[in-house]
């Protein structure tokens, strides 16, 4: 690819459950076009509808494009741009690269959301200043996704399922996760974990809770992941000690994780990390006390993530530029 080329804008598009989101992102990593649409029912119809958001947004670039990217959630083999399964979309072993590149007659990149993600933030996010060619990307949401960098190459894995650290086990009698096994990362310490800890705490008599208790009106089951979230950053101490707890598990995930991939930098993403250093300065402490070598040995640094819900558009526009190269 010529130089020019090089620094031409590339799209990436975000397949959601409910919505589509498509960006024009330039080399810089900034969108300077969005555009979205509701996702369709049907295969066909969603097929349709990216073709139709990733030409629209060819027709508003001022030139030459780079490239296309789709960022999905499910197991994606992004070689090939095959996607094996898709957990909110009527996808089953589909050649979605194939299918949206008849339509739009150029090459498509196709990738998993989480693993775009993490090259987004490696690129253009909190990693784009780091010294490591060594990252991982913790999400943590309603669950937890991950994705990983090694040797400044994405890491696809063979079948398209690596990076699911939401899904190590902890404790392996602990409670059932919604993959089916018992007491992974996920079940202790993402956003639904969260709030199943603090209704619990607010059923309990102590007036330790009242704060928590005030914020939903007395109900726990009104209570929200943010509820608690934005309790801790004012400084309600039942809600620190719930976020100390998650950071703590979290901090245990990480150390198994730099076990194996001994990343420079761990940045954690979602809507957890709203509570910024009352997460991550527990979930260190406990890297600290776990991380294999510890004494003898760096620890990578944990720091947000930058690009919030953008991550995945900019991470696989990122991807179809250098595809592209
Ligand atoms: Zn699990």
């Amino acid at each position: 690819m010529s130089r020019p080329e090089r620094e031409a804008p590339a799209i990436g598009i975000d397949i959601g459950g409910t919505k589509l989101a498509g960006g024009l992102v330039d080399a810089g990593g900034r969108i300077s076009h969005r555009t979205q649409a509701a996702t369709p029912e049907d295969t066909v119809g969603i097929v349709a509808a990216i073709a139709r958001l990733a030409a629209e947004l060819l027709e508003t670039a001022d030139g030459p494009v780079a490239g296309v990217g789709l960022a999905c959630a499910g197991l994606v083999d992004g070689h090939h741009g095959h996607l094996w399964f898709a957990p909110n979309l009527p996808w089953r072993d589909i050649d979605l690269a194939g299918e949206v590149e008849q339509r739009l007659g150029r090459p498509v990149v196709v990738e998993n959301d989480a693993n775009a993600a993490a090259w987004g933030e490696y690129r253009h996010g909190t990693g784009a200043a780091a010294d490591t060619d060594a990252m991982a990307l913790i999400t943590v949401g309603t669950g937890i996704g991950g994705g990983a960098v090694a040797g400044d190459q994405l890491l696809r894995g063979s079948f398209g399922a690596g990076g699911e650290i939401g899904h190590v086990v902890l404790d392996p009698d602990g409670p059932r996760c919604g993959c089916g096994n018992r007491g992974c990362l996920e079940v202790f310490a993402s956003g639904s974990a969260l709030v199943r800890t603090a209704r619990e705490v607010i059923h309990s008599s102590s007036p330790h809770v009242q704060g928590l208790r005030d914020r939903c009106g007395g109900d726990a089951d009104r209570l929200t992941g943010e509820d608690v979230t934005a309790a801790a950053v004012d400084g309600d101490q039942a809600a620190v000690e719930l976020l100390a707890d998650l950071g703590a598990r979290l901090g245990e995930g990480i150390a198994t994780l730099c076990a194996v991939l001994d990343p420079g930098l761990v940045v954690i993403g979602g809507g957890v990390a709203d509570a910024g250093d009352l997460l991550l300065g527990p979930a260190a402490a406990s890297l600290g006390r776990r991380i294999v070598g510890r004494g003898y040995r760096p620890s990578p640094d944990l720091a947000l993530a930058t690009l919030g819900n953008d991550a995945g558009i900019v991470g696989v526009a990122a991807l179809a530029r250098e595809s592209a190269s």
